[in-house]
């Protein structure tokens, strides 16, 4: 286990915070809370696990951030991130959702991929997950490796 962390870092040209390693009891949300960064904007694509006593944490860092009335911005969602917002409500409280991370994997080259797929609402087409995707490796086919019709279902649950 590595216990989440943080670094400033661009996305194109804004500011946002990378979060990284896995959210705990021992995640330490006040820094985030901290930050001047408005709206504040939390790259999610390097989480790896969230336990039950870090879904705890991170419900409660939502929550604060909504009462401040602080927009939250979130970048590409980590799996373990997508499946706790398809299981709990308002996990993601008020958050404006730009891009999740879906999992894909090629059995030809065996190689796990996370595609990234834009889901904001201002995006010209709905969000889609794609079942096969060309592997960016090999070239061969490679296979959405979660339940690609629930998987953006949180979404639409807001
Ligand atoms: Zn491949």
């Amino acid at each position: 286990m590595t216990t989440m962390s943080f670094r400033e870092a661009k996305s194109g040209e804004r500011a946002c915070l990378v979060l990284g390693g896995d959210i705990t009891e021992e995640a330490d949300f006040a820094p985030l809370l901290a930050s001047a960064l408005t709206p504040l904007v939390l790259d999610l694509v390097e989480v790896g696990r969230i336990n039950s006593s870090g879904v705890r944490e991170w419900l409660s860092f939502v929550r604060e951030i909504a009462a401040a009335g602080r927009p939250l911005v979130l970048l590409r969602c980590a799996p373990a991130m997508v499946h706790q917002a398809n299981m709990i409500t308002n996990f993601l409280g008020g958050a404006e959702v730009h891009s999740v991370l879906a999992p894909y994997s090629c059995a030809a080259c065996d190689y796990d991929h996370l595609e990234e797929v834009p889901t904001a609402r201002n995006e010209a087409a709905p969000p889609n997950i794609a079942e096969q995707r060309p592997c960016p490796r090999c070239g061969e086919i490679m296979e959405f490796s979660d339940l690609s019709s629930h998987y953006l279902a949180f979404l639409n649950a807001r």
